[in-house]
């Protein structure tokens, strides 16, 4: 079974006003994809409707062959991680590993456990010589990963990434997405990155989803999305590659 599957999906915030149609694809367990498309495409609509934040008006989402519509946000959170694009969006306390215990205290672990687990966690995401820092200290790069180790704590089975690069220079931009393919190759956790950039989908993932003004336009490997001209021209790829 896919880990992800989304049929023929439609939304609009308001009605009349399609936002996202017929967008459908499938995902399979422990792959590293890109969805992929300019800004107002529909990415993080897309993003929101899978963690069940917003519903759609037609259309069904299947975790592990299973439609989940009647789940909750906090029900699909065990299985989906979203990491937002702004890490100081998502931080809530002023510690480091109350941040990244959070999750876990919430849901009633026990205190030796919750240690274990935000330790392991820690070390996975080079963070375990800071655990008893402050969030204030670590760099915007440092907070993102903070913000990653949270949801890794809680285990989901997909990892979904919000613009992971958004206003990171280049050492940063590596060192995270470095840190996905190596999460990726190890824990073997499906990870979905939702990106305007093609470099990173170029260098990164194995499959791309271009979505243009709320369409699905390609479903193919990187490197055929960006050789199919009316679909680069579409979705406005060259316009964002680095080396512009
Ligand atoms: P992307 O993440 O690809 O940049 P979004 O999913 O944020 O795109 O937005 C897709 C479209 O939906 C845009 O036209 C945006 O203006 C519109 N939109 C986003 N959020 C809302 C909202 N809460 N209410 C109405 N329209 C919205
Ligand atoms: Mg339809
Ligand atoms: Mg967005």
């Amino acid at each position: 079974k896919p880990a992800l599957e989304v049929l023929d999906l439609d939304f609009s915030y308001i009605t009349g006003k399609p936002i996202l149609s017929d967008i459908h694809f499938r995902i399979n367990k422990g792959e590293m994809l890109a969805i992929v498309g300019k800004n107002g495409a529909g990415k993080s609509t897309l993003s929101n409707l899978i963690c069940g934040f917003i519903h759609p008006d037609h259309g069904k989402i299947l975790l592990n062959g299973s439609d989940i519509a009647d789940k909750s946000i906090k029900e699909r959170g065990e299985a989906i991680g979203l990491v937002m694009q702004n890490p100081n969006q998502m931080i809530s306390k002023p510690m480091i590993f109350d941040e990244v215990a959070l999750g876990l205290r919430v849901r009633g672990v026990p205190e030796e456990e919750v240690k274990e687990r935000v330790y392991e966690k820690l070390k996975i995401c080079g963070l375990y010589p800071f655990r008893n820092w402050p969030v204030s200290a670590l760099s915007f790069g440092q907070k993102k990963r903070v913000t990653i180790a949270s949801i890794l704590v809680m285990n989901p089975e997909i990892l979904i990434l919000d613009e992971p690069t958004a206003g990171q220079d280049y050492r940063h931009y590596t060192e995270i997405m470095e840190f996905l393919k190596h999460l990726n190759e190890t824990l073997g956790i499906t990870i979905i990155m939702i990106t305007h950039d093609m470099h990173l989908m170029l260098e990164y993932t194995d499959r791309a989803i271009v979505i243009a003004d709320g369409e699905l336009i390609a479903d193919d490997k990187p490197a055929k999305v960006l050789t199919n001209e009316a679909v680069a021209d579409r979705a406005y790829l060259k316009k964002t590659s680095l080396y512009d």
